[in-house]
């Protein structure tokens, strides 16, 4: 008996996206089928390039086909189309299919510096990223990018400037004038990335990373309600994560109904560069119990890594400066589990796609 089609979509059918909780059949990844012989190829889409559990798809997959009487060998192609939001007509930004904060309770957290290294990696994977730094209070994008140059206008759109496969926008400019900063309240704020985010070019993006001002004062929390997010990621160090900075800004984004996409602890733990002993610096709450308490995903942890601050001084993100060490993989991990949450809050509003 030849093998059918219906066959290995059947098979396929015990393939299950541990992210997802449901099989890759009824997700509708599985875009293509074909049979010749005892030859067996698929193809699966999945919804983002950065899944944490690609190869582990893969090799399901391939599994499950094998398994199939007759077959004699199966190709398992694997590809990703990112899911966008729900975009209303009236939208800001109509080709952006996501749009992620990153926030934080206060300043120096690193939040800039997790921005730049997730942004580094999503682009890595096959996505196309933009950044957005609208960290009035200490546009530090630029200088971690080694953007040069500045950005300019044409046909009445600003271009925004390209760097390490990044788009990228920033407030520096405009903040710094005459080596003096600028006092900025929140409608200022509010005016600026409004402007930011609708008279910039941005073309085609799977995702734009916001790096917000920290806190929770208004010029953060009028960013956020001007973008629309599909979610918010917070980075804390253990010692800052007391609880209560935390909680509030877990509960403002509630309250501005953006989800939140998860934690990232950064600077936790010191990992020694001629040992590897892990070093945990700070007595505090750890982000993974936060994370935890309140009922939110862990996204990973960052070490604190003499590289990574050296690599920002030197304009490019730590993540592909110093692939080689542990926190490259940490931001890849983070990265791919942010991407995977994105695509739970997407699919969780989206009705049931048919398989084909
Ligand atoms: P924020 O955006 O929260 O104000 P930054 O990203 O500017 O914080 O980081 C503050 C400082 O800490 C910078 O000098 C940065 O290079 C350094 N830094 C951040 N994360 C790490 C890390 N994991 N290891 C070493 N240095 C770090």
């Amino acid at each position: 008996m030849p093998i059918s089609e219906p066959e290995v979509l059947k098979a396929l059918e015990s393939v299950i996206d541990p992210d997802l909780n449901r099989d890759i059949v009824s997700l509708g990844f599985v875009k293509k089928v074909s049979v010749d012989g005892g030859v067996v190829s698929v193809t699966v889409e999945l919804t983002t390039p950065a899944c944490p559990v690609k190869d582990l798809l893969r090799d399901q997959c391939a599994d499950a086909i094998r398994a199939l009487p007759g077959v004699e060998s199966v190709e398992v192609q694997m590809t990703a189309a990112v899911r966008p939001r729900e975009i209303p007509k009236e939208d800001a930004l109509p080709h952006v299919r996501h749009c992620i904060a990153i926030a934080s309770g206060k300043g120096g957290v690193g939040k800039s510096t997790v921005t730049v290294n997730l942004a580094a990696a999503l682009a890595q994977s096959g996505a196309a990223v933009g950044v957005l730094d609208a960290d009035v209070y200490g546009p530090s994008i630029p200088m971690m990018l080694g953007c040069r140059q500045y950005p300019y206008t044409q046909d009445g759109k600003i271009v925004p400037i390209e760097t390490h496969g990044l788009k990228v926008m920033s407030f520096g400019p405009l903040v710094r004038r005459k080596g003096k900063p600028v006092m900025w309240r929140g409608p200022m704020v509010a005016t600026t990335v409004r402007q930011l985010l609708q008279d910039v070019d941005w073309g085609e993006l799977d995702y734009l990373l916001i790096d917000l001002p920290p806190g929770t004062g208004d010029a953060p929390m009028s960013v956020a309600q001007l973008a629309p997010l599909t979610g918010v990621v917070l980075v804390a160090t253990p010692q800052h994560v007391a609880a209560n900075i935390a909680a509030k800004s877990i509960a403002l984004f509630e309250k501005l109904e953006a989800p939140i996409l998860g934690v990232v602890e950064n600077m936790a733990e010191f990992l020694c560069p001629s040992c590897g002993t892990a070093t945990r610096i700070f007595s505090g709450l750890g982000g993974e119990e936060l994370a935890r308490r309140f009922s939110v995903p862990f996204l990973g942890s960052v070490p604190l890594d003499p590289a990574i601050s050296e690599s920002s001084d030197e304009g490019e993100p730590s993540f592909l400066a110093h692939s080689e060490r542990p926190q490259a993989d940490a931001f890849r991990v983070i990265a791919g589990n942010m991407a995977a949450q994105i695509s739970i809050a997407t699919l969780s509003k989206q009705p049931t796609p048919t398989a084909g």
